[in-house]
């Protein structure tokens, strides 16, 4: 048995969606699966360490980036500077990994255009309430803020047609279940499985 060049899968959803939550269920209940960690100019919220939920760097070092030429895709959303770089990517998937881009419509209507074989997924809330709510209890935000980014959020979520799956969050530990199904059957399709039973496919056909 050899092993497959891993999936590039990106990831949206509106801001308190739950995407992080559930995205770090998936890793934890599958290590092989590698999340890339963007870059951006927005700042750190209370938590957030850098380099781990993104690398936090100020406008003239992404300027200096993109000129640069570093990112695979990168965007402003919601007056902030996000991009993935695109060191390590390649790397990644072709150690077998299947990667997570976490990232917004812009960004994936980017990253399908030069990675063809990308699998995209939106993860949507079960009601707009529940995402106001969501907003709300983080407690992070003031409501001015709250009200900009449930715009935001609406606007987002009206590209969840230009998305492969669509993943609603309702109930939490279903739409995790969700989530898995979309890997594990990408994982059998027949190009993966080709390339990692090569010799299996030989042997039976012989
Ligand atoms: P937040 O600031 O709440 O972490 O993320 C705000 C938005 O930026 C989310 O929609 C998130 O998916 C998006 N985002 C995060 N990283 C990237 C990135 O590297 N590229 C793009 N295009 N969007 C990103």
């Amino acid at each position: 048995m050899t092993h497959s060049t891993g999936t590039l899968y990106i990831i949206s959803a509106p801001s308190g969606a739950g995407k992080t939550s559930l995205v770090k269920a998936l890793i934890d209940a599958q290590p092989q699966i590698r999340v890339s960690v963007s870059h951006t100019t927005r700042a750190m919220r209370p938590g957030e360490v850098d380099g781990v939920n993104y690398h936090f760097v100020d406008r003239a070092e992404f300027t200096r980036m993109v000129e640069h030429d570093d990112f695979l895709e990168q965007a402003e959303v919601f007056g902030n500077l996000y991009g993935t770089s695109k060191s390590h990517l390649q790397q990644t998937l072709d150690e077998g990994h299947d990667l997570i881009l976490e990232i917004d419509w812009q960004g994936a209507q980017q990253v399908r255009k030069q990675m063809p074989g990308a699998r995209s997924i939106f993860i949507l809330p079960p009601t707009q309430q529940a995402l106001r709510q969501r907003l709300t209890n983080r407690g992070q935000d003031s409501d001015e803020i709250i009200e900009a980014r449930m715009r935001e959020a609406v606007s987002e979520m009206s590209h969840y047609t230009e998305y492969d799956s669509v993943v609603i969050n309702d109930d939490f530990a279903h739409a995790l279940e969700d989530l898995k199904a979309i890997f594990r059957a990408n994982r059998l399709a027949q190009q993966h499985q080709q390339e990692k039973y090569a010799q299996l496919f030989k042997e039976l056909l012989a």
